[in-house]
């Protein structure tokens, strides 16, 4: 029979040490869209064994990017509260043999990694302390020195996986490093929780930076060793700047500023769906579209490239499309669904839409008109005061006008345009009109 398909489960395992960047805030985002693909659960997990660089201001910060993103995690952990857990598999893998004692200093490793190199070969630890009798730990343990300890790599078959990016992987394990995986203070690092989080939280996916490739090749014996299946694992290109270089600035550029700057979430999330793939960022997509289209299959190997001006391109698409529920609370005061649909096709961030609601509600500066415009502008105002506002009065007042003096095209459109909005561009007058109203309209166009 076969084996019962496991509910896809896939998590975003941020260390709290500083702000979401735009890199993690796509791996969040990937991850998001994978399990919402198959119907499975996103989890957020707050790495935050490092106590000394977790700060709580962090994690709060990485929950309200998400929830700003709408990446609404299905349940969260926090790694400091799971130690039992931790502390329960550890004795296990040592009874098995798995991870074992050392004591040599940082400065002593250091040294022999020079000398190694030195002499052509890999910087590998030389499992020195596996030569250690149990009278010799005791030894140690009677001076007070205390052991860290690393995981016993089994050396015996090449360490494989099938990547869901980079395709099959295989690493010689007699080419790797023991991992340290506890310090002598008892502290945690990475690697070794992080393999029994995805084991005790049923994760069936890794989908991560390609800078854990090799932590993948060590985690993948991690899982054996606790009796688990490793779970699939993908790990995407790096990001890097529009000039195809890693830049300082992606490290850094994150929600809060990313906000200031007017852009909307559903264009991020637009974007960084498709960074990494030659398809075309479709911004009609909502997320549900997009976690239906997503396929790991799509993305390459090659360094994604994440261009802002790409991004303000997008977020102008989108915010031409918002509907007015999304965004009322973003509006000045008053400014209703109509204006909102008149101005919105103008706008590259929601911020604008304050501009023209001034233009709407004014006052407007005109520019200097010469004498013949102004003769036209008043001809405009009489026939605009016996115009039916309650039609579509922009139509009626250009074709009266257009009747009245012969005028056409720019010449009948544009000192128009300039008169009621002090603007040579904007958006469709036809719909602006009868947001300025008849009285307003009528004392622009006397002005004139
Ligand atoms: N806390 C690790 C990181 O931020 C998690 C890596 C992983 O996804 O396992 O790099």
């Amino acid at each position: 029979m076969a084996e019962p398909v496991k509910p896809v489960v896939t998590r975003f395992a941020p260390s709290p040490t500083g702000q979401l960047h735009v890199g993690n805030i796509r791996t969040a985002l990937h991850n998001w869209l994978l399990a919402k693909q198959a119907g499975g659960k996103f989890l957020l997990r707050i790495d935050d064994t490092d106590a000394a660089r977790s700060r709580v201001e962090f994690v709060d910060a990485i929950r309200a990017d998400l929830s700003w993103l709408g990446l609404h995690p299905d349940g969260e952990e926090r790694q400091s509260a799971r130690f039992a857990i931790y502390e329960a598999a550890f004795e296990k893998l040592v009874a098995a043999g798995r991870l074992y004692r050392c004591y040599e200093t940082s400065q002593e490793l250091d040294l022999r990694r020079k000398v190694l190199l030195g002499r052509g070969l890999p910087p590998i630890y030389d499992r020195a302390a596996l030569a250690l009798s149990e009278a010799d730990h005791a030894a140690k343990a009677a001076a007070g020195e205390k052991p860290h300890w690393r995981f016993l790599l089994d050396h015996d078959a090449p360490i494989t996986w099938t990547d869901g990016i980079r395709g099959s992987q295989s690493f010689d394990p007699k080419q790797m490093s023991d991992p340290v995986v506890r310090r002598a203070d008892g502290s945690w690092l990475y690697m070794l929780p992080s393999a029994i989080d995805d084991v005790e939280m049923g994760v069936t996916d890794v989908l991560r930076g390609e800078d854990h490739v090799s932590n993948t090749a060590t985690q993948v014996q991690m899982f054996t060793a606790l009796g688990a299946e490793p779970p699939r694992f993908a790990h995407e290109a790096l990001l890097t700047g529009a000039e195809g270089k890693l830049s300082k600035r992606l490290g850094s550029l994150g929600v809060a500023e990313l906000r200031e700057a007017g852009i909307e979430p559903e264009a991020l999330v637009a974007l960084l769906a498709r960074l990494g793939t030659s398809d075309p960022v479709d911004a009609s997509l909502d997320a549900g579209a997009l976690a239906a289209s997503f396929d790991l299959g799509r993305f390459g190997r090659a360094p994604a490239r994440f261009d802002e001006v790409e991004l303000h391109r997008v977020n102008a698409a989108i915010v031409h499309h918002l509907p007015f529920a999304r965004v009322a609370h973003l509006l000045p005061e008053g400014m209703g669904e109509a204006a909102w649909e008149a101005i919105r096709p103008n706008l590259a961030h929601i911020g604008e839409a304050a501009d023209w609601w001034q233009v709407i509600t004014g006052p407007v500066t005109a520019p200097e008109f010469d004498d013949e415009t102004r003769g036209f502008l008043h001809v405009a105002a009489d026939l605009a005061a016996a115009l039916d506002w309650t039609a579509e009065p922009w139509r009626g007042l250009t074709e009266a006008l257009k009747a009245a003096t012969g005028r056409k095209g720019k010449t009948l459109f544009m000192p128009l345009r300039q008169a009621l909005t002090g603007m040579d561009h904007g958006p469709d007058m036809g719909q602006l009109l009868p947001l300025i109203g008849r009285d307003e309209a009528l004392r622009r166009l006397q002005a004139g």
